[in-house]
């Protein structure tokens, strides 16, 4: 994707702090990080969102999360990390080149999770777990 900016990154036509490369991945430092370490894992090809990733890919991305935290949890002495996907722009995907966020955690750091709710009735409940497992068939 030529205007993509992570594309961009990828090409060595944008600058990054890069953290680790490998055939299929990139990783570099999040410029805006929730706490230092914050960084962005991402394929070298092209996709939107883990739905128009291909397998493979998917699998070398969470092999290489796993590698990659392990670095920062213990380089940055963290107490915990969490890790993150936005898919889509209504669920907060500001860059749509696939990413998946690697993001240190500290004791009292101020970082909220997202709001729960409980469901309206078992019948919601039993009609959201119908039509998700009728497409899992
Ligand atoms: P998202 O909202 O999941 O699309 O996250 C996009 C992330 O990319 C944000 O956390 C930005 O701070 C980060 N970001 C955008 N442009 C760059 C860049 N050029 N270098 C590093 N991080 C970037
Ligand atoms: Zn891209």
């Amino acid at each position: 994707m030529n205007d993509c900016i992570f594309c961009k990154i990828v090409r060595g036509e944008l600058p990054c702090y890069k953290i680790y490369e490998d055939n299929e991945t990139l990783a570099f430092l999040d410029r805006n990080p929730v706490n230092p370490g914050h960084t962005l894992l991402i394929p070298k090809k092209h996709s939107e969102t883990i739905l128009d990733t291909n397998d493979e890919t998917l699998k070398k991305l969470i092999t290489t999360t796993k590698k990659i935290s392990k670095a920062i949890f213990e380089s940055m002495k963290l107490e915990g990390f969490n890790i993150g996907i936005n898919q889509f722009k209504i669920a907060g995907q500001v860059v749509p080149h696939l990413h998946i966020h690697i993001m240190p955690r500290h004791k009292n750091d101020g970082i909220k999770l997202w709001p729960s709710r409980e469901y309206e009735s078992e019948k919601e409940k039993n009609n959201v777990q119908k039509k998700i497992t009728r497409l899992l068939k």
